[in-house]
């Protein structure tokens, strides 16, 4: 079967790496992919906006599945035009993106089906989000509702900083994704991701991770895209995980077909562990990045059976999803200066000899120049995944094979796994 990806980052690297595993794919290409995903697919330009475009290449490349990596065209309902015109797609319709396009959406449905989540408030006017804030108190947090590349979310540990945010979003800065917010209670506790396949009907677990969102080590400085990330995640435990799928992944899916919008894909939802169980942070419709590389990683079953049946409805005919035990950890390579002015055209070398120890390293911001040579394009460049029994071990790897790679204009978190290499008592 002839495939066809959409996007351009590791995340889309590691699903081409694992899509072109399978017996099942006959031929990948993807839209506009990057460097590395050219190793595995034929990369066109191909705007996924235009839907008309999209299926008019599908048509003439007898393209049997769609997978959409990023959210964007997924809340715009690309979805839903490939599945009107009858081509399978992996990726919710555009009514389901809502769990990640609209943040009151998702709170509304929550609280509907008894979901555990923060306490909240939707709000529509800098006044009434000014006079919300009372009856919260800092800590606090304020979020945009709409699609705001993670920069709409603030979480203030002041009343000054709460009121500021709030301000902030009704200043019109993140357009039409800041005409209403959430303002909702700090949750305390450890923060892991976990992901779920499903048709809308069946629902099966596609494992767990952890990621660093600041640029600093420490966790400390501004958010980021992603600086790192591992899987499994031991704080989530085997009994946390089926909390997590009883309490909040299961009912999400039955509210939805309820809404008649059955979801169909991955939900990746950010849980916050508290000392009242896992609680839901937000959804994602889609893996995330950095989290996908460690995932694909440790897969071994086949990523195009599962996709498929996904999107054909079909998800309880597969065998559900195995992973090895081992860690997988990946270590992003970022340009000087991310996330705020990230410096273009630096010159990367080493890869293949990166790559001698059994580390893969994904491409996500690099370009190929006229001259064969490999260069920075973006704020994330490389993202370096090393695998062992442990986290330390998967650490290890990780950062030898960072070390042989020559990015003089880049750089990384050297802690990445820091609190479970800590738990592990090394
Ligand atoms: P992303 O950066 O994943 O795109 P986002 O912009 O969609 O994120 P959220 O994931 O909802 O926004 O929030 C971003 C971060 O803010 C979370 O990862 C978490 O660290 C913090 N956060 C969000 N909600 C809460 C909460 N209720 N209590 C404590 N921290 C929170």
């Amino acid at each position: 079967m002839n495939i066809l990806l959409l996007g351009s980052g590791g995340r889309e690297h590691a699903l081409a790496w694992k899509l072109t595993q399978s017996p099942l794919c006959t031929r990948l290409y993807a839209a506009p992919g990057n460097p590395g995903v050219a190793q595995h697919a034929t990369c066109v330009s191909l705007d996924s906006a235009d839907h008309a475009a999209v299926i008019a290449f599908c048509e003439g490349q007898s393209i049997g599945l769609v997978v959409v990596g990023p959210e964007a065209p997924l809340v715009d309902g690309l979805a839903d035009t490939l599945r009107g015109a009858g081509i399978a797609v992996f990726g919710p319709s555009r009514g389901a993106a809502r769990l990640e396009g609209s943040k009151g959406f998702t709170k509304d449905l929550c609280e509907r089906a008894g979901i555990p989540t923060a306490r909240y408030v939707r709000v529509t006017c800098e006044s009434e989000g000014l006079g919300a804030l009372d009856s919260f108190g800092a800590p606090v947090v304020i979020k945009a509702d709409g699609l705001a590349a993670g920069k709409g979310v603030t979480v203030a540990m002041t009343m000054a900083e709460a009121q500021e945010a709030v301000r902030e979003i009704f200043s019109g800065r993140f357009g039409q994704a800041g005409a209403e917010a959430v303002i909702e209670e700090f949750l305390e506790g450890e923060e892991a991701s976990f992901f779920a396949l499903t048709d809308g009907s069946t629902i099966v677990p596609f494992g767990s991770a952890q990621d660093h969102k600041r640029v600093g080590e420490g966790d400390t400085g501004p958010n980021t895209g992603g600086m790192g990330a591992y899987s499994p995640a031991p704080v989530l435990t085997p009994e946390l995980e089926g909390e997590a799928m009883t309490r909040i992944i299961a009912p999400t899916v039955k509210a939805m077909t309820d809404e008649g919008c059955p979801y169909s894909g991955v939900l990746y939802a950010g849980l916050m562990l508290t000392r009242s169980g896992p609680k839901l942070i937000e959804y994602n419709c889609r893996f995330g990045d950095p989290e996908c590389q460690v995932l694909m990683m440790r897969l071994g079953s086949d990523l195009v059976e599962l996709l498929l049946a996904c999107a054909q409805n079909r998800l309880g005919s597969v065998q559900p999803p195995r992973f090895s035990d081992a860690t997988a950890l990946t270590v992003v390579m970022a340009a000087n200066g991310y996330p705020d002015t990230p410096e273009k055209g630096g010159r990367i070398d080493g890869i293949p000899s990166a790559e001698t120890d059994g580390a893969k390293v994904f491409h996500a911001g690099t370009a190929l120049g006229p001259d064969g040579v490999l260069r920075a394009s973006g704020g994330r460049v490389l993202n370096v995944t090393g695998s062992g029994a442990t986290v330390r071990e998967a650490q290890e790897r990780a950062y030898a094979a960072v070390d042989r790679i020559s990015f003089p204009t880049g750089f990384c978190r050297r802690d990445i796994g820091w609190r479970e290499v800590a738990r592990e008592g090394g």
